[in-house]
């Protein structure tokens, strides 16, 4: 806690700041053209944090006008440039860490450690995707040929890219999907998450100030259906990279599919999971329970990559749904801006009826094993879920990824292993997944069979660092390729080969 405290202190002017965001384009705005918002605190609802101006669908298309007339400039700018700025804006959101954190706490929801990390991530994949964008543009890589020819390939921008965002990492994704496309040279427009538009704003306030061109990044605060749609459905969109649910990502897919006259498009999407961790007879309790309470509970279940089906082997599972009772019976569930709150608010009035009606009827089976209690009066005051886990026979009974703190448990007996690793590949998703085993044979076996993006052997399996572990899923999950790994930029960049025959020249 001791290390939070200075920030705390530099945090706690920002924590009754007003906020407004618009539309940032690049064009000029009527004074009064669209409505505005009023933006609530997830944890206290009688807190209003600011406004929003949504962006309407006309201005949306005046914007991507703006996008398409400011490429070619932009991808003739010399990488070097480019990559500079996202430097600088690296600097910027460091210097800007108190407010930044301020703000995911009153508008997100967020704890302060995962403010500090959300911005950490976001300054991390800067920093990473300059580097990359160096070595990847800045020059043509030769290639063998005859004697007489020249034969080179060359990277450039792709176009015009939509990058939209989901609110649960509203700095890191939301800047890490809009630098990675801008630094490859394409024009972009970001369209954050409705619950979380008043960061996005902030944000790419400090990317202009760092020197991004208002017509490269323009950002279009609105929602999916008008915003988003009029996105995915405008032929002059060359690619979108999207994360958010699966659902959403297969509506984006179709819309720009359907175009008439549009160029063949490139979507990136970072999708949901029904992540699972398997845990036989070898583990140790205490270490599991640990990385459990860590993976289900932490940023109160709202992370893509959050554990939502713990497998364990018969012959432990009793000391490990022990532990775990043990353990959730410890969790402080309220007000985020305190250092001893584990467990935050979910995002919204919608995600708590969601969550809340799940919990409700596997409750009403008598399948509870453990729960965290939540003082009454902190429950009133904002959407909060009492973190709960509950028995259930497999992955098959779960319908759809519940994003909020939910675990569900399952068990297996010793020779059911592959069963339950095709039970799960089967059902499609490949985001995380874990095991906890002292036995190598065993933990090497379920890593090489299963099929997912990040496999985490021992540990919590949340948590990718950029350039570490580069992280996204597959089926379900998403289309890769990862985000923080070496061959992100490449999908949104466009290749040409160039032959010449230099013997021509003399
Ligand atoms: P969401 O799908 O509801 O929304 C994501 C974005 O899509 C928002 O900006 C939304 O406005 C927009 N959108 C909605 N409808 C649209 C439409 N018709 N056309 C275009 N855009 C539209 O997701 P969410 O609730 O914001 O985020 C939570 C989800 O994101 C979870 O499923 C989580 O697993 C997933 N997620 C995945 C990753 C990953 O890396 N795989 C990371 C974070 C979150």
């Amino acid at each position: 806690h001791s290390q939070f405290q200075p920030l705390m202190d530099e945090m706690a002017p920002f924590l009754d700041r007003q906020y407004r965001a618009a539309p940032l384009v690049g064009f000029q705005l009527d004074a009064d053209d669209a409505a505005s918002c009023p933006v609530t605190c997830p944890w206290d609802h009688e807190r209003t944090i600011g406004e929003v101006r949504w962006t309407t669908a006309e201005q949306t298309r005046q914007a991507i006008a703006v996008a398409c007339e400011a490429f070619p400039r932009w991808d003739a700018t010399p990488v070097e440039e480019r990559a500079a700025i996202l430097e600088r804006f690296a600097d910027a959101l460091e210097a800007h860490m108190a407010e930044l954190m301020a703000l995911c706490c009153m508008e997100g929801g967020k704890l302060l450690s995962d403010g500090v990390a959300e911005v950490r991530e976001a300054v991390d994949f800067c920093r990473y995707y300059a580097a990359h964008a160096r070595e990847l543009f800045g020059s043509a890589t030769r290639l063998p040929g005859p004697t007489g020819e020249s034969n080179e390939l060359m990277l450039a921008g792709k176009g015009v890219f939509a990058t939209i965002s989901p609110w649960n990492f509203p700095i890191a994704i939301f800047c890490g999907q809009t630098v990675a496309a801008a630094v490859a040279g394409n024009t972009v427009l970001a369209k954050p998450a409705e619950q979380t538009s008043l960061i996005a704003h902030r944000v790419v306030e400090l990317l202009h100030e760092a020197g991004m061109p208002r017509e490269v990044v323009q950002l279009l605060p609105g929602d999916g259906p008008t915003v988003g749609a009029v996105l995915s459905g405008d032929p002059r969109i060359t690619g979108v990279a999207f994360t958010g649910s699966t659902d959403t990502a297969r509506l984006i897919n179709r819309s720009l599919a359907e175009r008439d006259n549009a160029p063949l498009p490139t979507l990136i999407a970072e999708t949901g999971g029904l992540n699972a961790m398997i845990v036989d007879s070898t583990a140790l309790p205490e270490q599991v329970v640990a990385d459990v309470v860590a993976s289900s509970y932490q940023s109160a279940g709202q992370r893509c990559s959050a554990l939502r089906v713990l497998y364990v082997q018969e012959d432990i599972a009793e000391r490990i749904i022990d532990t775990l009772r043990g353990a959730m019976a410890e969790l402080a569930v309220g007000d985020p801006t305190r250092l001893a709150t584990d467990v935050g608010p979910v995002i919204d009035e919608d995600a708590r009826a969601g969550l809340q009606a799940h919990i409700d009827r596997l409750r009403s089976e008598g399948r509870l094993l453990a729960e965290t209690p939540i003082d009454p009066a902190t429950a009133a005051r904002g959407t909060f879920i009492a973190p709960a886990a509950f028995r259930i026979d497999g992955i098959d009974a779960l319908e759809s990824e519940q994003f909020g703190p939910i675990l569900h448990v399952a068990t297996f007996k010793s020779g059911e292993i592959d069963d339950v690793i095709d039970t799960i590949n089967a059902r499609g998703y490949g985001l995380t997944f874990g095991i906890h085993s002292r036995n190598e044979t065993f933990s090497r076996h379920v890593a090489d069979r299963i099929r997912v993006g990040n496999v985490y052997v021992n540990r919590n399996i949340i948590g990718a660092v950029v350039g570490v572990q580069p992280f996204g899923g597959q089926g379900y999950s998403g289309t890769g390729p990862k985000a923080g790994g070496p061959h992100y930029l490449l999908r949104f960049a466009t290749e040409k080969a160039r032959t010449i025959n230099t013997a021509a020249l003399g």
